[in-house]
């Protein structure tokens, strides 16, 4: 199964772009209660407009610099490198070398959560009505995008591209793909554990325990408290994963804070011509854009609340800058010596979420992704290192590795995906390493069968009574053996309870990429 970037269209054909601002223009939005707007987008419709145009133009001119074969393969140019790289662990975000702890030092303020932050006054700008601006991306981004079987399914839920997180398709999912009537109470005490670890400034910590006054504890590593943008989206996602979103649900407040506080603490700016949100930060740098990106992007697709757009495409953006030369993404931009399997599992997955809520997705960034995967896999696709190939099996690199291979169209005969999929079924799940039981959830999700039931029993059922069930603690977790240098390890009780929710939120946070037939039958998609 190939993936067709459509690189090679004629450009007049993009520049039919669909617009429709009379369906906008006839339904305005409801009147926004002003404590729910977005503070900082308030007053950027002038920026989105601006972005809006500049986005086009330049999809324009890349749609023509596309159709020159020499532009396309700038990261073919890179040179693969089969050595296997030095021995880092998945999670391990590199060490601070002196010289950037001046730059790392103003990155975020300290957490100081007794404080009641004030919003940052917005900056005046012309106003100027969403509406006018409306223009309906959806086609171009369905051409802009990889086209393949599994994406067109997804794709073809054009109108909610996340609905399968609605409360009917919801429970018909939890059903259909092994959840049961334990592990939603699971989900349901984990969002209120997480609600109750919110910062009044709408973020969360790594150090949790400053939050409830150490109603609990195994709060992450000290260097990782400053990470609030990758603290803040692993707080989000789980709300969002339950269909909880800043309109809908429960927790719109605790989900509209959060959305609020990562929209704001962005870094705004340029790179490439291109608006962008960039999210990285000292203490968690690529990752924690990767995971905020993520966290706009799946509030954006689910909500389309047109106050998102702009947030979740320079978040976007930034990820498209910040690919390394090879493909991949690593802790730093475009850092010379290139990706890891792990930074660019969270910028693929952002890419992702973003083309299923129909924002700009450049083949290019994707074709690119592609390349990387190529550089890292061995036995055919069905193995990856870290940096390079691996001749042994990297449990969490492969799992990534093969997410990122579903994602970006290889259907589930591809030998890579079904041996693959038999390494990860051989190995099982790992109750010292939540983060691989997180990747590999998902990719014997998609493939489905034997080989998802039983992994989905043992990893579902350890999961729900491993959930701390009193005092402070209740409703999350803690894993007291995880391996050093993986994230629950450094992100502590926040990341382990993140990641174990989303793990019980999988039969119904994505669609099953590849529907199987009664699903089919049932739902015609
Ligand atoms: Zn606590």
């Amino acid at each position: 199964m190939s993936v067709t970037v459509n690189a090679q269209r004629p450009p007049s054909d993009s520049t039919q772009l669909p617009v429709d601002p009379v369906e906008r223009e006839e339904e305005p939005a409801p009147e926004a209660d002003p404590q729910r707007r977005f503070i900082w987008f308030q007053a950027a419709p002038a920026w989105l407009v601006s972005m809006l145009v500049h986005v086009l133009v330049l999809l324009v001119l890349g749609l023509v610099t596309i159709a020159d074969p020499v532009k396309i393969v700038n990261v073919l140019s890179a040179s693969y490198n089969s050595e296997e790289g030095p021995e880092i662990e998945e999670f391990t975000i590199e060490e601070i070398d002196p010289g950037e702890i001046a730059e790392m030092e103003e990155v975020v303020e300290p957490v100081d959560v007794a404080e009641s932050i004030e919003m940052v006054e917005p900056t005046p700008m012309e106003p100027i009505e969403i509406s006018q601006v409306a223009l309906d991306m959806s086609d171009l981004a369905s051409e802009m995008a990889p086209a393949s079987m599994s994406l067109q399914t997804l794709s073809s839920m054009s109108f909610q591209p996340l609905s399968s997180r609605s409360a009917e398709m919801k429970k018909k999912l939890l059903r259909d793909y092994g959840g049961n009537d334990a592990s939603e109470a699971a989900v349901t005490e984990a969002l209120k554990w997480l609600s109750r670890h919110q910062m009044p400034n709408g973020a969360w910590t790594f150090q949790h325990n400053l939050v409830c006054n150490g109603r609990c504890g195994n709060p992450g590593e000290p260097n990782r408290a400053k990470a609030l943008n990758a603290a803040t989206a692993m707080g989000l996602l789980p709300f969002m994963g339950a269909g909880q979103t800043h309109i809908q649900g429960e927790f719109k407040s605790v989900v509209f804070r959060g959305l609020r506080f990562l929209i704001q603490n962005g870094k705004k700016g340029k790179k490439g011509g291109l608006p962008v949100l960039d999210l990285s930060e000292g203490a968690g740098n690529m990752y924690s854009h990767g995971l905020a990106a993520i966290a706009l992007c799946e509030a954006y697709a689910m909500t389309e609340d047109p106050e998102l757009a702009g947030p979740a495409q320079g978040a976007l953006n930034f990820i498209v800058y910040a690919q390394c030369r090879d493909g991949g993404w690593r802790y730093r931009p475009q850092q010379p010596d290139g990706g890891d399997t792990s930074v660019t599992g969270w910028q693929v997955m952002a890419l992702k979420s973003g083309y299923m809520g129909h924002l700009m997705v450049p083949p290019q960034t994707i074709k690119g992704s592609m390349l990387f995967l190529d550089k890292v896999q061995s036995n055919n696709g069905a193995l990856y290192g870290y940096t390079g190939p691996s001749t042994k099996i990297r449990p969490s690199c492969t799992a990534i590795g093969l997410l990122c291979r579903m994602y970006t169209g290889w259907d589930k005969t591809h030998p890579g995906i079904v041996k693959g999929v038999a390494e990860l079924s051989k190995k099982g799940v790992l109750k010292d390493d939540i983060y691989y039981d997180y990747y590999a959830a998902q990719v014997l999700r998609h493939y489905g069968g034997e080989q998802w039931d039983k992994f989905n029993v043992e990893l579902r059922d350890w999961l729900v009574s491993s959930q701390s069930q009193s005092g402070g603690a209740k409703g999350s977790w803690h894993f007291p053996n995880s391996q050093s240098h993986r994230g629950p390890k450094e992100g502590g009780r926040l990341a382990s309870t993140s990641f174990a929710t989303m793990i019980l939120e999988v039969y119904y946070r994505h669609m099953p990429l590849y529907a199987d037939a009664a699903a089919e039958d049932d739902f015609p998609l």
